[in-house]
């Protein structure tokens, strides 16, 4: 401490004065008492923190001043001091390293916070703002240097963030459950126009363009298996005479009804569609010609047998009609189109040999 009681600039013959006696013991008293007041600075100055055995710190400080207070003279104080001189400047080290390390943790948080803004899913201006706006106020706390108001800072901003998040969470969710009800239109929509685009609009059974597409795929799929399938392409006989007796209206109605029976009169494997006008055609996979002909026989009994009742009628005057039919079978190396070909010519056949009946291929 160069801490001697002794002033070397002057002579023995002057120290041995009492006037320099007295001037001796006010220096020491204000020596001491200077001493005893930046003891008391040098125990402030410590952190209350365990880790640097600040606890350990302090009480060294105490006993210290303890020393001072009970020794007048500072050859009895001197000892004491050296050995706590080396356990202060230690402590002031422990606790310099200590500050930087925590200056250091402190960085390392804030970088990682503006880094995970940065790299924050942005969509839109307004958020992109807000995060940027976030990640400038961190970026302001490295210049704080109270490490109490960084936490206090720090800790606003977290909590900014996740009311932010919060609220962005929300945001999407709500916007997620929009797009969702929008995809159940949509695919209600989609739905009803394909339906649309498949069926007859009049009747409601498939239409010529769905017919031939599922039956191009019936015939490739019955040539690989070899499975037996035939076809029965139905015309109303004399229909025109029924639009021209009854008019339009009472004719598309007679189409209704008419594919309603056939609809009854088929198994839901069978494939019915309206082939245009007042032509409708039936495949029937897994059905010999034998079969299919029986089905036309009977399907040609139950139109010829059945009345439709016309509600403006006042006579409750029926309409009967009749239908012709012509069966095919799929043979081997067939096309559709060939199938259908026989089934036409042999419904050619029918019309021509007095109609309201049945003709197969055989007859050809
Ligand atoms: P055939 O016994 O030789 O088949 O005689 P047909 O009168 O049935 O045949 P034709 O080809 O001479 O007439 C078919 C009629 O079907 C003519 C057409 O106006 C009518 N028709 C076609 N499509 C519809 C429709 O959607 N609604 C109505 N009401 N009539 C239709
Ligand atoms: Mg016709
Ligand atoms: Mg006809």
């Amino acid at each position: 401490m160069g801490f001697s009681g002794k002033d070397p600039k002057r002579t023995n013959s002057e120290t041995d004065t009492p006037l320099r006696n007295d001037r001796q013991k006010d220096r020491d008293v204000f020596f001491l008492q200077t001493i005893k007041t930046m003891l008391l600075f040098l125990k402030d100055f410590a952190l209350d923190i365990e880790e640097i055995q600040s606890g350990q710190y302090k009480q060294d400080m105490d006993s210290l001043s303890g020393v001072v207070a009970d020794h007048n003279s500072s050859q009895e104080i001197e000892p004491a001091f050296k050995t706590q001189k080396l356990r202060i400047a230690d402590f002031i080290d422990r606790q310099k390293s200590y500050i930087l390390e925590k200056e250091r943790e402190l960085k390392d948080i804030i970088e990682l916070l503006s880094q995970a803004m940065v790299n924050l899913n942005v969509e839109n201006r307004e958020i992109y703002e807000r995060v940027q706006d976030h990640g400038e106020r961190i970026e302001e706390i490295t210049l704080l240097d109270d490490i109490k108001k960084i936490k206090q800072v720090l800790k606003e901003e977290v909590n900014q963030m996740r009311l932010f998040m919060t609220d962005k969470q929300k945001s999407e969710n709500e916007q997620i459950s929009r797009l969702s009800n929008k995809v159940v239109i949509l695919k209600r929509e989609l739905e009803n126009a394909k339906n649309k685009s498949v069926k007859d609009g009049l009747t409601g059974i498939y239409n010529r363009q769905a017919f031939d597409e599922y039956a191009g795929q019936a015939v490739k799929h019955c040539a690989d298996t070899r499975e037996p399938m035939s076809l029965l392409l139905l015309d109303i006989d004399d229909f025109k005479t029924v639009n021209d007796t009854h008019g339009h209206l009472i004719g598309d109605r007679v189409l209704m009804a008419f594919s309603n029976k056939c609809k009854g009169s088929v198994r839901s494997e069978d494939f019915l569609a309206r082939y245009g006008g007042e032509e409708f055609v039936i495949l029937l996979k897994g059905a010999s010609l034998r079969n299919a002909t029986k089905k036309a026989k009977a399907i040609c009994k139950s139109i010829a047998s059945t009345r439709y009742a016309i509600d403006d009628n006042p006579n409750g005057e029926t309409l009967k009609i009749t239908v012709s039919i012509g069966c095919s079978a799929q043979r081997k190396g067939d096309t559709l189109e060939d199938i259908l070909d026989r089934a036409d010519r042999s419904l050619y056949i029918a019309k021509r040999n007095g109609k309201n009946r049945v003709v197969n291929e055989k007859k050809l």
